[in-house]
């Protein structure tokens, strides 16, 4: 499986509008972040790509990394900084003559019938344009969705006293937008050998992970590589790297829109049991 990361900032992006600060003023690439948002590419195992959430800069995203197609979204949340890009999905419609199945825990699937109901609802009452063409699906915590012969286990994780979904696939686990691990999903992170979690900023938040709160969890969870993303303007990307080899020694770094890495996609049954040496 391919891992192209679509997104790595906060809900705000970086820069920030208005922010004259060093980040946001910043000339390095790395500072540029995009909405938070990932696209897995699974070759023959799947056909089409696999978003996971739409996020506010779908668009953007989908022209920079020429997203060839979309043949699943998977929802983490509702939050606006990860669905309002989903009237963009119309354009994978049209290109692919076909609805897009997407996926969402039981409580997202009804907030997005919410939000969108325009895009859930009988299409004629949509008059004039196109509304996006998607089958709402709901995903229960910790049961296997199969897609081709690609499984997808969504995790449940706590973003404040929110419930969201992280989601692993092989021996890759994505988890945006957190506060707190359960131990039953951490159970289920053994053996990565690359998790892309939440790492907000240094300054504690009430919804996300500080970087010395990631690396706390990165220290019980041990993946091979950990990438941090939902990234403020409030940390730089060359100074926030320095700050990690601070506080550990295991490779940890920060996102940036446009990373891609390659990880094995077989099974999480068996990527999920802990490896005995
Ligand atoms: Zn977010
Ligand atoms: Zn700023
Ligand atoms: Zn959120």
């Amino acid at each position: 499986m391919k891992v192209l990361v679509l997104g790595t900032g906060t809900s705000t992006g970086v820069p920030v509008p208005c922010c004259t600060c060093a980040t946001c003023t910043s000339n390095n690439p790395k500072n540029k972040r995009l909405r938070t948002s990932i696209y897995l590419s699974f070759g023959a195992a799947f056909e089409h790509g696999v978003l996971i959430d739409t996020s506010t800069d779908l668009r953007q995203q989908a022209l920079r990394y020429e997203l060839p197609s979309v043949g699943a979204v998977l929802f983490t949340h509702t939050h606006a900084d990860h669905v309002f890009g989903i009237d963009d999905l119309r354009c994978f419609n049209f290109a692919q003559r076909s609805v897009i199945p997407v996926y969402a825990s039981e409580q997202s699937a009804c907030e997005l019938r919410t939000k969108f109901s325009y895009c859930f609802d009988t299409p004629d009452r949509y008059e004039g344009g196109a509304p996006p063409k998607l089958l709402l699906q709901e995903l229960k915590p910790y049961q296997v969705l199969r897609l081709g012969t690609v499984d997808i286990l969504p995790l449940p994780v706590f973003h404040g006293r929110t419930e969201v979904f992280g989601f692993r696939m092989g021996n890759f686990a994505y988890i945006t937008d957190c506060s707190f691990i359960p131990e039953q999903t951490r159970e289920h992170l053994h053996g990565l050998e690359v998790l892309l979690l939440d790492g907000l900023r240094e300054r504690p938040h009430k919804t996300h992970f500080t970087l010395e709160q990631a690396v706390a969890e990165i220290e019980l969870i041990r993946p091979e590589r950990t990438y941090l993303t939902h990234i403020s303007h409030e940390l730089d990307h060359d100074a926030g790297n320095e700050r990690l080899r601070e506080l550990t020694t295991l490779p940890v770094e920060l996102a940036y829109d446009g990373l891609e890495f390659e990880v094995p996609s077989f099974s999480p049954e068996h990527a999920s049991k802990p490896n005995i040496t």
